[in-house]
């Protein structure tokens, strides 16, 4: 079997790439592990505004609930109100599987149980018990990637995302509880009734971190992995990285979807403007980077300082927050979450920056090993 573009994977990075490039006429095979595409769901589907615009389709019926607005609240339980429009819950079930007969009905070729397993000595791709010859393989295949393994990338950090499924009455917002440095616990609507998640390092005890937040007894229950970084670099040679296996996520909420669909189109359209593979995704990687530098770079320094701090300094800097309450509650942006930063009053910034200086500048040494790049 012969494909120009061989896409591991059939989340949302993965279709939206193979459809953007079947769209332009290119000879796109998107293999996916498991038989049903968006099926065991672990997401929570909180899409900023910003991110559905962003998204190469969108549908209406995906959603689920609107966030009319959210409440931050520190360990101690010093809370901050936001009150606007900021997100819709989609069904990411529904929204994979969309996405996937999109990039089908384009002409993209869909093979589900198809597991990429590795290269064989003549350089094609071992796909369950195919062989597929292709031009440019694309790694779409979520954080511990399998496409990363065969050229030589390492393995990503990971943290660990579980929820619980409640019951009970719905309401149009969300509450994050900061548990332990950047590690939270949430409160969200879902079908009808709630969800409660955790998100930490594999060994912090993240059920019981959800009953910080509600100990109603759960329906069920779901969970998932996601990067703990972004890679500075997306490919090597005819190999290029998307979505959660480049850890293309916002550093401080985690969420990764805005982030892949961004990068779906940065790389179909350096694809379809470069004359060869390595040059398209030599410029894929600049292009994403120049995007998202300011954010992740700076997300990743808050995330660093808030880990370098103890709870009671948190709700120091909750405290301080408070009397900027309106100012954060303009400023703030699902997708754009240092935002409020930029328009602190300069005593704010730097009050919260002296918060504690071994902090600040574990924070600034994160911060400049993103800027070399
Ligand atoms: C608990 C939790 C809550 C989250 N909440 C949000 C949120 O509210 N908002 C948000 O934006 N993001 C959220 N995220 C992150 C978001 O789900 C991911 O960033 C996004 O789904 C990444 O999409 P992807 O296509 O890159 O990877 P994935 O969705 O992981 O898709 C990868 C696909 O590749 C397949 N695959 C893997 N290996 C192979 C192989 N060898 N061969 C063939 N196929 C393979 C997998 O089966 C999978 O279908 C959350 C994540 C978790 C865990």
């Amino acid at each position: 079997m012969k494909t120009d573009f061989l896409v591991v994977g059939g989340g949302v990075s993965g279709s939206s790439l193979a459809y953007l490039l079947a769209k332009s006429g290119f000879d796109v095979t998107i293999v996916e592990k498991k038989p049903r595409i968006g099926y065991p769901h672990h997401c929570s589907g909180i899409l900023g505004l910003e991110a559905i615009r962003e998204l190469v389709y969108f549908d209406e019926s995906w959603v689920l609930s609107e966030i009319n607005w959210a409440r931050f609240i520190s360990p101690r339980g010093i809370s901050l109100e936001i009150r606007k429009p900021l997100a819709k819950v989609v069904d990411r079930e529904l929204m994979d599987r969309d996405l996937w007969d999109l990039a089908t009905s384009e002409g993209a070729k869909g093979m589900l149980s198809s597991t990429f397993k590795g290269l064989s000595s003549s350089g094609e791709a071992k796909v369950g018990s195919n062989v597929i010859h292709f031009e440019a393989l694309i790694g779409a295949d979520g954080v511990l990637s399998r496409v990363a393994e065969i050229v030589n990338f390492d393995r990503l950090p990971f943290e660990l995302g579980i929820q619980r499924i409640l019951g009970g009455k719905s309401e149009e917002g969300y509450i994050v509880r900061v548990v332990r440095g950047s590690k939270f616990t949430w409160l969200q609507p879902w079908k009808g009734g709630r969800k409660v998640g955790a998100l930490g390092s594999p060994n912090d005890d993240l059920l019981s971190w959800t009953y910080y937040i509600s100990d109603e007894p759960a329906r069920g229950y779901e969970g998932g992995l996601l990067p703990a970084r972004t890679r500075k670099r997306f490919h090597r040679g005819r190999v290029a990285l998307i979505g959660d296996a480049a850890g293309q996520i916002k550093p401080i909420s985690r969420g990764g979807v805005l982030l892949a669909s961004r990068a779906a189109r940065i790389l179909a359209k350096s694809i379809n403007e470069s004359e060869n593979i390595e040059r398209a995704f030599r410029k894929y990687e600049s292009v994403w980077w120049k995007a998202n530098r300011r954010e992740i770079i700076l997300g990743r320094g808050i995330r660093r300082y808030l880990d370098s701090l103890p709870p009671s300094k948190i709700d120091e800097i909750f405290s301080t927050l408070k009397e900027e309450e309106y100012l954060i509650e303009r400023e703030f942006k699902v997708d754009k979450q240092t935002a409020p930063l930029s328009a602190l009053p300069i005593v704010k910034i730097l009050k919260l920056a002296t918060e504690d200086i071994v902090a600040s500048a574990s924070a600034a040494a994160e911060m400049i090993r993103y800027m070399i790049r």
